[in-house]
């Protein structure tokens, strides 16, 4: 805890995934006339489900794992969130990651609500076989809860295609029938879609492109630097390259390579591609992580892990711009930091979400049983992502607050606006 002497930049407590989301929640709530009766509705999850799973592990023996899902909110549409296998997965994990992805949705105007899940296992110590039965178990235990139109999965921490293609199996053979629209993140030849996987890299090129045009840049004079590159980093830094930024410097988790006169990123292999590439890269020179953080570049994207951008490394930051590629890598007082030296920071909820915006056009493919095009999926989302950042920019423009503030403002009232429209049901 927090000494008396303690000056206003340390680090609060860790808060659980479940606090930050109401602690944010209620900010955001500040920024506008929301009912209490709304907020109070949003702070909680609407249920959560907590099921045991036996498996029959390759020995013989039997073992039971806990496994959870979070519907925290479905005014707009049904449940949307992914399934993470993890040791540290918990009830308040869940139902935290359920709300990030209420907001997510609606950032996004995409009609769906937020959910979560996840099994407490840790996936590296299962075999396929294993991963397999334990999969199909969890999608029959949450049959009941789940469905095309009431909670659709996604592959998250641990989990993968192959994953959600043996869950959307088990699930369809209790139905009698394929339902290919019970999950997103599948192989395409099941019904998964084209461009899924490059999508939240691509969403963060994307908004980091309208972003440098916004503050009047030249993208070919602006410079990058990527922490992560796999799949978001990688995907972000190709689509910034090819648009002609330089990008510097790129890591993995064992380093960075940096060349002040752009890296071609096309030629360095990603994690998935080639593990251990991006640090074994013949490069200029090479960096730690902490030092790529604080490059003097232009545009920062960390799409590692989060909790990078600390009241640590916050003053030493000397990006002009944060674009957020992970999920959570910036804590509130690195936030707050930035703000003061007016350092711009893109949210993740928005710069990531063309991942589950090709989720939602995957949903349309399967319910309507036709697919699209790699070039279609491009165009929609591009279409998308111009959407929810003109939504945003005028926020931020006639509130004259941060762009994170300004994304769960607009998040905000489309979800409030909705409670309100439809009433409390009886
Ligand atoms: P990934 O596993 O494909 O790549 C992660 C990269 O980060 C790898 O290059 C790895 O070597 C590097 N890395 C791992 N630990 C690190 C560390 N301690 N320091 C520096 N680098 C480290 O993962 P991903 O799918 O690209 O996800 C990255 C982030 O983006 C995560 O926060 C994830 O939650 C978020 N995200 C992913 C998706 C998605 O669909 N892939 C969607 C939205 C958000």
């Amino acid at each position: 805890m927090a000494s008396a002497e303690s000056t206003t930049e340390d680090e609060p407590e860790a808060e659980t995934a479940v606090e930050t989301a109401r602690r944010q929640l209620e900010h955001a709530a500040t920024h506008l006339d929301v009912s209490d009766g709304v907020i109070e509705r949003l702070r909680q999850a609407t249920s959560v489900y907590k099921v045991t799973i036996p498996l029959e592990r390759d020995d013989g023996t039997t073992e039971v794992f806990t496994g959870y899902r979070a519907h925290h909110d479905n005014v707009r549409g049904p449940y949307k969130g992914g399934i993470r296998y993890h040791p540290d997965v918990s009830e308040e994990e869940c139902v935290g990651l359920s709300m990030w992805m209420t907001w997510k949705c609606a950032v996004m105007g995409i009609p769906f609500g937020g959910g979560k899940g996840g099994v407490v296992v840790d996936p590296k110590e299962l075999s396929k076989g294993e991963k397999e039965r334990l999969t199909r178990r969890f999608a029959q235990e949450l049959r009941p809860v789940i469905g095309p139109m009431t909670d659709i999965p996604a592959p998250d921490m641990g989990t993968d295609p192959q994953t959600m293609a043996w869950f959307m199996d088990a699930y369809s053979m209790q139905e009698g029938e394929t339902q290919p629209g019970i999950v997103t993140g599948k192989p395409p030849v099941i019904g998964g879609s084209y461009g899924r996987e490059e999508a939240p890299g691509r969403s963060v090129g994307i908004i980091a492109r309208e972003a440098i045009d916004y503050y009047g840049w030249a993208v070919e004079e602006t410079t990058v630097a990527v922490q992560g590159f796999g799949s978001v980093g990688a995907n972000a830094a190709r689509y910034l390259d090819d648009l002609g930024a330089t990008v510097v410097a790129v890591s993995d988790v064992d380093g960075a390579i940096y060349d002040p006169h752009g890296l071609d990123t096309n030629d360095v292999e990603d994690h998935d591609e080639t593990p251990g590439m991006v640090s074994g890269y013949d490069a200029p020179e090479t960096l730690s992580n902490d030092d790529l953080l604080e490059l003097d570049v232009d545009i920062l994207i960390p799409a590692a892990i989060g909790n990078v951008l600390t009241a640590e490394n916050a003053h030493d930051v000397q990006a002009d711009m944060i674009i957020e590629g992970a999920n959570g890598p910036t804590t509130s007082t690195a936030d707050q930091i930035f703000e003061e030296r007016g350092i711009p920071v893109i949210p993740d909820f928005l710069a990531n979400a063309g991942g589950v915006t090709v989720s939602y056009f995957e949903w349309l493919q399967d319910i309507n049983r036709r697919a699209w095009s790699l070039e279609r999926v491009n165009d929609e989302l591009e279409t998308e992502m111009l959407g929810a950042w003109e939504a945003i920019c005028t926020e931020q423009e006639a509130r004259d607050i941060s762009w994170r503030d300004a994304a769960y403002v607009v998040a905000l009232r489309r979800i409030a606006e909705a409670h309100e429209a439809r009433g409390l049901w009886p």
